[in-house]
Formats: C-alpha cells, sequence, structure tokens
C-alpha cells in the first residue's frame, strides 16, 4: 500500500474553465498549508454533534454521503454515495471492479445484518490457474499474478449497492450514485498521495493503453493542483443510473469485462507477462450478493458483531477477544496488557489459516472458533512471562473441553501472507439510529492494473487472497465460483441492543488486528474514541516478528522485546509507508451524541463530519 492521503478535491469547479484556471482559482482560495500539501478539502479528522455522520478517508466522499443525509436519505443511502465517490477519488483503493463486505445496524428492528459483496472465482478457474502452464512452476506472486487476468474475480461492489439500496435504503440507486457521477464528471485536485500512488504504479499501467489513457493523462503522472476528470467512469454512473446494474452485469459492459480478464488488452511488453484469466460474462450473469448472518461474540457485556466467513474478520476478531476476556486486561501494566493483545492474536490467525474459507465450499467451524471454552482452551497457550515461539499450532475444534492440557502435535498451518494492504473503510449513521459500516477493496493499490477500456474503472486481483500454492486440506485453496477468504473486518459493537462503537480499517490481514486493537484501546485501556484510533498499531499474525509503526516500537519495544517479542517497522514491497491500517469510526453516546472519527494522520488524514453540531 502507498500512503492515501485523501483525495482533497475541491467542492466548486467550474466546468467551463480550463484546468490551469480552475487551479489558480483553488490556489487562491485554500490556506496555504493545505495548498502546500495539494490539499484542497477541509479536513476534519474527528466531530461531535447529533442526527447523522460520515466518515471516510477521503473528504470528497464523506461530503457526498453528507449530502444525501441532508436530502434525507438514510444511512445506507449514504454509506453507497460515500462509497461511489471513493470510486472517484479512491479508485486504486476501491471501485465498481471490486468487492466488499456492509454491515448494517437497523434501529427499527434492531437487527444487525450483512451483505457479503465478495469477489467470487470464475466457474471455469481450474484449481492449478496459479500455475505457469509455459513453465509447469507457479506464477511469481510480482509481478505475473499481481498484475494478471487470472487474480481478476466477479467484481460484487455494485450488486453490494444495488442489494442494500433496495433492502434497506430510502432513495434509489440513481439516486446515490448521483453525486459521484458529478464528482468524476467534474473531476478533483490531485494532491502529493494521488500522484504518488499513480507513480508507485506507472510501469504497470504503462502496459495497459486504457489505464494509461485514463491514469496517465497526457503520458504523464497526474500533476499536483491539477484537476483529474474521469468521464468514462462518469459515463457508467450514468449507465447505471439509466440502466440499473444489468447494465454491468450483463450487455456491453459486461462482455468487455470478460474480454479485458480473458485477453487483457496490454502492449505487449515480455518484461510484464499479464496471465490472462477466465472470467465470463456468465459469471457476472451469475453474481449474487450473499445476504447472511454477521458473526456475532460477547465481549465484557457488549455485542460485537462482525463479518462471518468468507472473511476471516469476524471470527478472529472475535476468538482474540473470546481469549483476552480471560485476563483483566485493563488493570495490567501496558506492556502486560500489549503482550496479551499479541499472543491472543497469533492464536487466533493460526486457528484462521487452519479452518476458515469460504462456508459456500468448506466447512467452517464459526461456532467453535467464537465458543468461550475453545477460547479458555486456547488461552493455555499464553505464557505472561515469554512470547511462544511463532508459528503457534491450531487448536483442535473437534476436541477441546476448556481446560489446558498438554499440547497436542498438530502443526501449524500455513502463515505465509501475501495479503497486501489496500482498501478503504466507512462509517455513517442517520438521524433514526441507522448504522453503517462497510469495508471495501480492489486488493492490491492499484488492483489488477486492467481498466476495462472506455469504462473508467480499474479490475480488482482479489483472487490473489487465495492461498498461492494448492492444498486439497486448505480451505481457503482455490475453487471454481468460490470467495477467496478475506480479512475485512467491518464491526458493529451493541451495548444493551443499541449502537454503541462501529468501526473497520483497511489494511490486508493487518485489518484485523487494527480493529482488534481499537477494540481493546478502547474497551479495555479506557482510551477515547480519537486515541484508540490515533494510538500507534503493531499486528502479530502468527508470524517470528510482529510488524509495528515505528511510534510502537520507540514506546513498547524495550518491554515487549524482554518479553521475547521482536518488533519489526511495518512497511512492504508496495509501500513505503510505515503505517498499519486508516480506520474510520463512531461511538454512539447518551442522548443521541456522536463521536465521529478518522485517522488524524495515518494516509494523510480522514474527514469525519455530523449533520449537527449541537443538539
Ligand atoms: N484483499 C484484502 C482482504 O480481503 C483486502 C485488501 C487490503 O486491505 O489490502 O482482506
Amino acid at each position: 500500500m502507498s500512503p492515501h492521503a485523501a483525495r482533497r478535491t475541491l467542492t466548486v469547479l467550474t466546468t467551463g474553465l480550463t484546468a490551469g484556471a480552475v487551479v489558480l482559482g483553488v490556489l487562491a482560495a485554500v490556506p496555504a498549508s493545505a495548498r502546500e500539501q495539494g490539499r484542497y478539502s477541509t479536513k476534519t479528522p474527528t466531530s461531535t454533534g447529533y442526527g447523522g455522520a460520515v466518515t471516510s478517508v477521503d473528504p470528497e466522499a464523506t461530503r457526498a454521503g453528507m449530502r444525501v443525509l441532508k436530502a434525507g436519505g438514510n444511512a445506507v443511502d449514504a454509506a453507497v454515495a460515500t462509497a461511489a465517490a471513493l470510486g472517484v477519488t479512491e479508485p486504486y483503493s476501491a471501485g465498481i471492479g471490486g468487492g466488499g463486505y456492509f454491515l448494517y445496524y437497523d434501529a427499527k428492528t434492531r437487527k444487525v445484518s450483512s451483505l457479503d459483496g465478495r469477489e467470487t472465482a470464475p466457474k471455469r478457474m481450474p484449481d492449478d490457474a496459479f500455475i505457469d502452464p509455459a513453465t509447469g512452476e507457479p506464477y511469481p506472486f510480482t509481478p505475473d499474478l499481481v498484475t494478471s487476468g487470472v487474480s481478476v474475480g466477479t467484481p460484487g461492489t455494485l450488486a453490494t449497492w444495488e442489494a442494500a439500496t433496495r433492502r434497506w435504503g430510502t432513495r434509489s440507486l440513481a439516486q446515490n450514485l448521483a453525486p459521484a457521477e458529478k464528482l468524476a464528471r467534474r473531476g478533483f485536485v490531485v494532491d502529493r498521495t494521488f500522484r504518488q500512488q499513480t507513480a508507485d504504479n506507472e510501469a504497470r499501467f504503462r502496459q495497459f493503453p486504457a489505464t494509461a489513457r485514463q491514469y496517465l493523462p497526457g503520458g504523464e503522472l497526474p500533476r499536483v493542483g491539477s484537476v483529474f476528470r474521469n468521464r468514462d467512469l462518469a459515463a457508467t454512473y450514468r449507465l447505471i443510473q439509466r440502466r440499473g446494474i444489468g447494465a454491468f452485469y450483463g450487455g456491453k459492459v459486461a462482455r468487455e469485462i470478460a474480454r479485458a480478464v480473458q485477453d487483457p488488452p496490454t502492449v505487449r511488453d515480455p518484461s510484464l507477462p499479464v496471465p490472462p484469466g477466465y472470467l465470463t460474462t456468465r459469471d457476472l450473469a451469475d453474481y449474487r450478493v450473499a445476504l447472511q448472518k454477521p458473526s456475532r461474540m460477547k465481549y465484557r457485556g457488549y455485542s460485537v458483531y462482525g463479518m462471518a466467513p468468507s472473511s476471516s474478520g469476524g471470527s478472529t476478531v472475535g476468538e482474540a477477544l473470546n481469549i483476552l476476556e480471560r485476563y483483566d486486561v485493563g488493570e495490567l501494566s501496558r506492556t502486560q496488557a500489549l503482550h496479551l493483545y499479541l499472543e491472543a492474536s497469533a492464536l487466533a490467525f493460526a486457528d484462521r489459516a487452519e479452518y476458515v474459507g469460504d462456508p459456500a465450499y468448506v466447512r467452517v467451524p464459526l461456532r467453535d472458533l467464537l465458543s468461550n471454552r475453545f477460547a479458555a482452551e486456547r488461552a493455555c497457550g499464553i505464557d505472561p512471562a515469554q512470547a511462544a515461539t511463532k508459528p503457534v499450532e491450531p487448536g483442535d475444534v473437534r476436541d477441546y473441553d476448556g481446560r489446558c492440557s498438554t499440547p497436542g502435535a498438530r502443526e501449524a498451518g500455513p502463515t505465509s501472507d501475501t495479503e497486501n494492504v489496500d482498501t478503504t473503510n466507512l462509517t455513517v449513521a442517520d438521524r433514526w439510529g441507522n448504522v453503517v459500516e462497510y469495508t471495501l477493496t480492489i486488493e492490491q493499490t492499484g488492483g489488477s492494473g486492467i481498466t476495462v477500456p472506455g469504462r473508467g474503472f480499474l479490475l480488482n486481483n482479489e483472487l490473489t487472497d487465495f492461498s498461492t500454492v494448492y492444498d486439497p486440506a486448505d480451505p481457503n485453496r482455490i475453487q471454481p465460483g468460490k470467495r477467496p477468504r478475506s480479512s475485512m473486518s467491518p464491526t458493529i459493537v451493541l451495548r444493551g441492543g443499541k449502537p454503541f462503537l462501529a468501526l473497520g480499517s483497511p489494511g490486508g490481514s493487518t485489518i484485523i488486528t487494527t480493529v482488534l486493537q481499537m477494540l481493546v484501546n478502547r474497551i479495555d485501556l479506557g482510551m477515547s474514541l480519537p486515541r484508540a484510533i490515533a494510538a500507534p498499531r503493531a499486528a502479530q499474525r502468527n508470524t517470528a516478528t510482529v510488524t509495528a509503526e515505528p511510534a510502537f516500537i520507540d514506546r513498547y519495544d524495550a518491554g515487549l522485546s524482554a518479553l521475547g517479542h521482536d518488533l519489526v517497522p511495518a512497511g512492504d514491497a508496495f509501500t513505503s509507508a510505515a503505517e498499519i491500517g486508516a480506520a474510520t469510526a463512531i461511538e454512539f453516546g447518551p442522548r443521541g451524541k456522536l463521536t465521529v472519527v478518522s485517522e488524524p494522520s495515518r494516509r494523510g488524514g480522514g474527514s469525519a463530519l455530523v449533520l449537527r453540531k449541537r443538539r
């Protein structure tokens, strides 16, 4: 992931002016500090108030959602509008070429529901799809698998917007797409982060004429301060507004998507192989969002709702919380509390690897993974004085009684982690008390790199979330039609049946640790919500080392390394940013008070707005 400052965009752009003239106008209108950073919208990382709220990584997207709330739409309408705007301003993180998970609390019924809008593997995808037929060897992960047709799953995002709007919204999908359509048409002002993300992708974007045309306008990286328009995406949104999502999942657009996957339109540069994929128009026609029961567990009197599989979010966050509940975390020293947090997370990740996949294809023992007795037995693996050697073994869901016994000889499951760290997250509440927590993605920054020619959006490379080495015993092995295991963890916490907290984050498998850490920070360590989000992060995903932000290392390394934790700075081959996650959250206080939070600095800071400052 490259750092993602939100695209600070301009609200009022006069389309008749040239880009240069517009920019001059903008520069005169914005504060010098914002101008210097290429930011053109006011950033408000935290707001408190009443009557409804939207928080996302991007000011323009947050504003799109606010506009819908103001016009009388509910949280679902506003969430769809925000997500559609993120498809414009965060096109490398999310959009209609991808998928995601939508969690919804309905104030009237007091019920939490979820939509699984994850991408699916094409029906014709063979289990050896990740083996190069030319060599008989697995494709290298980068660049071959990452920039390929073979990793493109059937997109679920648009079907998710449609299903959410139809079920729970109060306006039409066409109305909810309107602010984003306008934004794509009018454009937004490029900041340094957008330019940097494009630069990170430049070499592979150049391989795809349609991608280069859209994202390297005039053959160049977009200039900071210039206006970036996506007329093709605006036209695609208009088409969907007029004809519904059938115009995407069928007809000409579907044919174009299938063609782009099966025969990626490249300049045929041999340095970038771009293996073709299997997606057909049939896959698109058959795509269905799954309305499913969310995962649910109790933590210190709160009810924690999350995504059930195909995401591993709900089960892994929930299991780790169950393990932590054995301890009085709030009474411990910070080092001890963090030690437990890291150890509980490693144990839950071991079980994630062993047991979690798409439940339509493999039996996932969700009830066991979220049982207190199972957690009690897993907690036996924690030594308060010493970090366990990683990877730790998974537990046995067929044989547990909640008591500590000599550990069996189960082998540790796979721990290699190829999930990238991009994606985006948003949280919305409305005046009626409905809440949406939504995480969506096209997988890595820039997805597969393939833009559907003339349509303005990038296709995902989500199928890289399948285990890349095929093993028939692996719940996350490739199977045709299956959803690859996700880590996305939109979470809604209720107290006494009413919302207390809604939160989520991007970050590949660090999504799970980020959500877990924020919950521990808020519930156990008594931090305010803004502090719980800003606090430095660390992720233990059952690996030998703990990935941590520099501030976390500065603060806690001495204590934690004495217990045997090996902290290494965050950042990977795809990113120079030593950050973990980019969260958004809302806390629900007494008498309708909302505390609405986004990141103060990660990804350049987000935007959290309320409808009214006062009651
Ligand atoms: N593909 C990841 C998942 O589903 C999300 C991508 C990311 O956050 O980087 O968990």
